[in-house]
Order: C-alpha cells, then structure tokens, then sequence
C-alpha cells in the first residue's frame, strides 16, 4: 500500500496564482517559499502577488459580477453547481487533506477527517441554503407595496489564515458564492496550496470562469486587497492586530464592507460540582492541543474551583502525557507541527517568559528530544499553573497546545468575572450540574458560544464569531453568513 509519504512525494503542488479558475502567470516577478513544518523543508516557491496582480484579480471579478454570469443564475442553479464543487472536492479529499498537511503540519488523520470533509460540508450546506433565502414584504399601509430584497455585495476579498485553510475558506467561499458574489481569497502565506487547488477545482464543477481567484502572497496581498478601490467587501480571519490594519484600510478607501474573526482566549469554567470531572478534563485537554493549539476558540484558559482543581490537572495531564507530537504524515499522529518555526518561537516565547511573570509551567513547555522528524516544529502539550490575572500568558493569545490555569474560590460572580478579564469574546464553557448556575454563568460570559457541559461542538447551523476585540461585521456559519455577502434593497411601489 502506497504510503503518506510516498504520496507527498508524487504530488503536483500548485505553483502560480488561480484567476477565474486557470492557473496563470503571476505579473510579478517577486516570489516566497512555502515551507513544510514536519521537517522545515521547502515545498515549492510561490509568486508575492503584488498590486498589479490584484488589479488584474478584481477587474476579471468585477466583469464576471456586472455580466451576470454567476449573480443572475437562479439561486438553485448557483445551489447545484456549489453542491457539485462540494462533491468535486470530495473526489479530491486525500490530494487536499495531504496539501494541507504538507503545508501545516496537521496530522493527515486529522486533515482527512476533518478538514477535506469539513471543506465539502461547508460548500454542500450553502448549496442547500442558496435558494431558501426569502425576502420580505414590508407592513406597509395599503398605499404601497415595499419588498425587501437581498442582493450580493459584488466583488468580496476572503483573507485568511493558516490554522484552518480550507475550512475557513470555505466557510467564506460557501455563502459569498451562494449569494452571488465573485470572490477572491487571500490565503496565509503558511498554507496557500489547499486552496489555490480548490479554485480549480469550482471551474471543474461548473463554476463559471472569473468568479473565484485565490492570489497566493504575503501580508502586502491582503492589504493591496483591503485598500482596493473596487473590492466592495473584504472577509477576514486572524490576529486582531491584522484585523485592525484591514478595518483602517477599508475606512481609508471606499469604505468597503468588512467583517472580522479575530483572536480569543477562552475560558473553560470549571465549578467544583461539574458532573463528570475526569470526563470534563478530557474534553478540556483536547479543546486546547488539538490543531496543536492553534484555534482561534480553543479553551487556552482553564478557570477553575480551587478544591477540584489539582484533580482536573490531573487528569489533563494524563491525556496530554498520551498526546505525544508525532510526524504528520503518519496515519497514527494526533498531535503534529506547528504551522512554522516562527510561530514555535512565538509560543515558547511565552513560555519563557511564564516564570518571570509569576506563573509556573507544570507540564511539557519542551520541544520533544528526539524530534519526531528531524528539524520539524514540535512542542509538548503544555500546562502552565498559579498565573497571575495581567501576566501575558492570560491575557494575550499564545496560539499553542498551552493550557493557562486560573484557579478561584468557587464563588460564581468571581468566575464570571475571570471569565471575562481579556480583551476578547469569541468562546467560553462553564462545567456544573446546576442548571441554574450554568444558565446564569453563561449568560455571563460576553462570548459568542457558550459551551455547557461541553466544548467545541456543534454544526453549521449555528453561527460562529466574537464579542469584543473577537470580532466585528457579522459571523461566519450558519445562514446569518449571508447576511455578511448580501446588501438588503427596498424596492417600494405606490399604488
Ligand atoms: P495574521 O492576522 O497576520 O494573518 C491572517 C491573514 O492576514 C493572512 O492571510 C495574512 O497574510 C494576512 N495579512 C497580513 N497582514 C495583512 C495586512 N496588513 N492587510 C491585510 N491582510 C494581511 O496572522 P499571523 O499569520 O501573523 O498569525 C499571528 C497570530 O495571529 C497568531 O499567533 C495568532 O495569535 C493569531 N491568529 C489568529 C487566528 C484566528 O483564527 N483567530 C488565525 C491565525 C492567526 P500573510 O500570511 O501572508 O502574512
């Protein structure tokens, strides 16, 4: 049987930027190298796409919107031509989740569990939705008759980032399409080859040429994007300090639409009456490493009863002395790479400094020694304990497999107030067999999920994205992300 790492080794990897569906040669000469975390490798060097190539990328996006060729489709002909690309790229799912390993260091399991499927699942959901959107007939008097319509916002410029390529490209690409829009994705130059590859294969399906172009490039990409005249929406996902240059850049120029999923740092809440502790742990070990940490809901805070707390680490402990990095293109892996050796010294920078700020790592904090693979980017499961409320490792966003306790006094006002201590709101979970307790707990916590007795499920059907410096303009998932891609026209008739 043909292995990974025999098929990572035959695959074609995408070299240049897709416009309209058809690689095609870039307009600058600059280039970046994409480069494999397993074992710092470079994959394949990629053009820097500069302003000229985004230029080129919006006016083919604004002929394909103002022809109609996608936009004035019946929204169930757009609804069949989305679910067939959902089925397209399930046809491709090992070739994506193994692009997407190569490039993130992802375990493939995980990748071809997750992240191909999910990336179906998204485009197949919002074909499904994209003729169920009504409008509405306005309570007007008997004089008129006023409708309200949604209509697509036009040219929409998706950024995202490399902890999820393709699913939060497709959480993007699946309602901005089904609207009607023309878009074009800016990936993290981390993980651009998943995606570059899914805009092939929309034009496979059925896609119409020149409604989806994926630009592979660095940051100077995004922001061509976010400061251009004629995009009329740009989507982001990432830090919350990108997030703010993209909001600056869309109020300096046509003040264009701008929804923003930023970072977070949520709190897992644990009371001493949680109903299942050991279970609870478990659940909570996990909503921190998998993905190695790099979620932008993961529960990096651990905000829990002092009388139950050391038996909660416990616990967490024993599940994360299992989770031992592993070489991601090994079937078995749960735990792999990092995205980049930067981000590794970004975390571990954390780490050092977690002393110094009063706060102890209890577990792991080491790369692991021997290396799955030599010259990869790989940390331990990490705990750090006994963390004071302004140290940097519970305020600001690590983005790592690190689990920062907070402990308290089992007082419930005082949970939620921990709870709430940072500058963001995008998730949260209380743990307790009080009814009353969890509901008032939640309803606390000013976060965009709340969890109770649980974390991290949940489907399409719910939206998802922050309060506070978590997000701004809408939410992805669920049919409120049309709202993001639609403007909402009154058409009103006197009689
Ligand atoms: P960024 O926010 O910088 O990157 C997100 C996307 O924005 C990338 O496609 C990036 O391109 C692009 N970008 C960068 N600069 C600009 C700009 N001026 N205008 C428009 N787009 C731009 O995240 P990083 O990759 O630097 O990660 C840093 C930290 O951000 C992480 O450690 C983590 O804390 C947080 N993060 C949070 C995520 C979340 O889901 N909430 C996701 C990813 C990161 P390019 O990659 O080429 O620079």
């Amino acid at each position: 049987m043909t292995t990974w790492h025999q098929r990572a080794a035959d695959l074609r990897l995408p070299t240049r930027p897709v416009l309209g569906g058809r690689p095609v040669e870039p307009l600058t000469d600059a280039t970046f190298s994409t480069v494999n975390p397993r074992d710092g490798s470079v994959l394949t060097q990629l053009p820097a796409c500069g302003a000229d190539d985004v230029d080129r990328a919006v006016g083919l996006a604004r002929a394909a919107f103002e022809d109609g060729r996608w936009r004035d489709l019946a929204p169930a002909e757009r609804g069949r031509i989305l679910r067939r690309f959902a089925e397209v790229v399930e046809a491709h799912a090992d070739e994506l989740a193994l692009l997407e390993t190569l490039d993130t260091g992802k375990p493939i399991g995980d990748t071809t569990a997750v992240d191909a499927p999910g990336a179906a699942n998204n485009l197949r959901w919002y074909g499904e939705a994209a003729d169920k959107v009504y409008g509405e007939v306005a309570p007007t008097g008997p004089d008129a008759l006023a409708t309200i319509t949604r209509e697509p916002v036009g040219v929409v410029a998706a950024i995202v980032p490399w902890n999820y390529p393709m699913i939060i490209a497709t959480w993007k690409l699946g309602p901005a399409l089904a609207a009607g829009n023309s878009v074009i994705v800016k990936p993290a130059e981390q993980s651009p080859l998943a995606t570059l590859r899914l805009a092939e294969l929309a034009l496979e399906a059925g896609l119409p040429e020149g409604v989806l172009s994926v630009l592979p490039g660095e940051g100077a990409t995004g922001a061509a994007l976010a400061e251009h005249p004629d995009v009329d929406k740009i989507t982001f996902t990432g830090s919350t300090a990108t997030g703010r240059k993209v909001l600056a850049a869309a109020a300096g120029s046509n003040l264009k639409g701008v929804s923003l999923e930023l970072g977070g740092k949520s709190p897992q809440v644990v009371l001493a009456d949680a109903p299942d502790l050991d279970a609870a742990a478990e659940t909570i070990a996990w909503g921190i490493f998998y993905n190695q940490g790099q979620t932008c809901h993961a529960g990096s805070r651990l905000v829990v009863d002092d009388r139950v707390a050391d038996q909660v680490l416990a616990k967490i402990a024993e599940v994360a002395r299992e989770l031992t990095p592993g070489d991601p293109l090994d079937g078995d892996t749960q735990l792999g790479a990092l995205v980049s050796a930067e981000q590794l010294s970004r975390v571990t920078g954390y780490l050092d400094a977690a002393a110094g700020q009063g706060a102890e790592v209890v577990l792991g904090g080491g790369v692991p020694d021997p290396s799955p693979v030599a010259d990869g980017c790989y940390l331990e499961p990490t705990v750090i304990d006994r963390a004071p409320e302004d140290a940097a490792v519970v305020r600001e966003e690590i983005f790592g497999p690190v689990l920062v306790v907070q402990r308290f006094d089992g007082s419930e006002s005082e949970a939620v107030r921990l709870a709430n201590a940072t500058e963001y709101g995008l998730a949260g979970a209380v743990w307790t067999a009080d009814h009353g307790r969890a509901e008032r707990i939640a309803a606390g916590i000013r976060a965009g999920v709340v969890y109770v007795n649980c974390f991290d499920v949940g489907d399409l059907t719910v939206p998802h994205g922050g309060f506070k410096a978590s997000g701004f303009g809408g939410r992805d998932k669920s049919l409120h992300a049309i709202e993001q891609y639609t403007e909402l026209k009154t058409t009103w008739r006197q009689r």
